[in-house]
């Protein structure tokens, strides 16, 4: 089957910094970096590099070609990337500490200008069983998760970055969400209810260091796995490098234990190396993580 991913691409800007500095003062980063970021790019890419055949939906600024090409050289079909000239591409400036403090800014920028025809003509070509996979970086995710759903396609939902407005829309048109620990504890306070009772049928909670867990909230079935001990690096991207992966085992029809030991694993992987997209392992090498 396919993945159609409604995805924020951000060009992510790394700036290492002796400390952050105060109103008014100026100072010279120590060293500065840029890459493909976002959180749709990142699960998009994921899902690609775990051998998905994934669709891109997504808007970029005329400066942002670079971001589309790099996504399309790891697999992504980009076809569905619309360029839209009123704003700039979406981009993150990180400040990173000695200590390994951030202070992030994020421009969504064109990943809020997405065009509902857009959606609309990505969406024709989707077949029953083909998955929808959604965000909170973008704009469009109530039209897109109905228009899918009515097509037979199963809704992912990450409620990342967690907005209250956007989760309460979103919930109710969702087969699976996936969230962090905090967002966890976040969607289950703003619906005043406990997390088991949160109303969708599938719930996958990551728990950083500890591994993931799985619930199936109809029959109550829960299935939890450790991740494997690395030495980590850098843990941006984890998160979705894991929902990238589990959603491809999905895709491939793998049983749910196998999808959860696969989005470890590369997850886990993920964290050894610095860097957002281009630091995500391909199946291979995750496959030859876990022989
Ligand atoms: P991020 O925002 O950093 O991308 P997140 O907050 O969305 O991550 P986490 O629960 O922190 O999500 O991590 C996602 C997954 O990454 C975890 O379920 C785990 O499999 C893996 N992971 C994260 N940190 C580590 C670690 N230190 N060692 C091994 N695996 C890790």
């Amino acid at each position: 089957m396919a993945v159609y991913n409604l995805g924020s691409i951000h060009a992510d800007w790394f700036y290492k910094v002796p400390r952050f500095p105060v109103n008014g003062e100026t100072i010279p980063a120590a060293n500065c970096v840029s890459g493909l970021g976002g959180k749709g790019a990142n699960q998009s890419v994921a899902l690609a590099r775990a051998g998905a055949e994934v669709h891109h939906i997504g808007a970029i600024g005329g400066e942002g070609v670079w971001a589309a090409e790099q996504m399309k050289s790891a697999g992504v079909d980009v076809t569905h990337v619309a360029i839209q000239i009123a704003a700039p591409t979406g981009h993150a400036l990180i400040f990173v500490t000695p200590d390994g403090e951030n202070r992030i800014v994020i421009c969504p920028g064109t990943n809020r200008m997405i065009e509902a025809s857009d959606i609309k003509a990505a969406l024709a070509r989707a077949q029953a069983g083909d998955m929808l996979v959604m965000q909170n970086e973008t704009n469009g995710q109530v039209e897109a998760a109905k228009r899918a759903r009515a097509r037979g396609m199963r809704v992912i939902y990450s409620a990342a970055p967690f907005d209250v407005t956007a989760v309460q829309a979103v919930l109710p048109h969702v087969d699976l969400l996936a969230v962090n620990e905090v967002e966890a504890e976040q969607v289950a306070a703003a619906l005043d209810v406990p997390i088991t009772a949160l109303p969708v049928p599938e719930l996958l909670v990551t728990h950083g260091p500890r591994g993931a867990s799985w619930h199936d909230l109809k029959t109550g079935e829960t299935l939890t796995v450790p991740a494997p001990k690395v030495v980590a690096v850098d843990t941006t991207g984890a998160g979705d490098t894991f929902v990238g992966y589990f959603c491809a085992g999905r895709d491939a029809g793998l049983p749910v234990a196998e999808c959860l030991e696969l989005a470890v694993a590369a997850a886990a992987l993920k964290v050894t190396r610095e860097g957002t997209a281009d630091a995500i392992p391909s199946l291979k090498e995750v496959r030859s993580f876990l022989a």
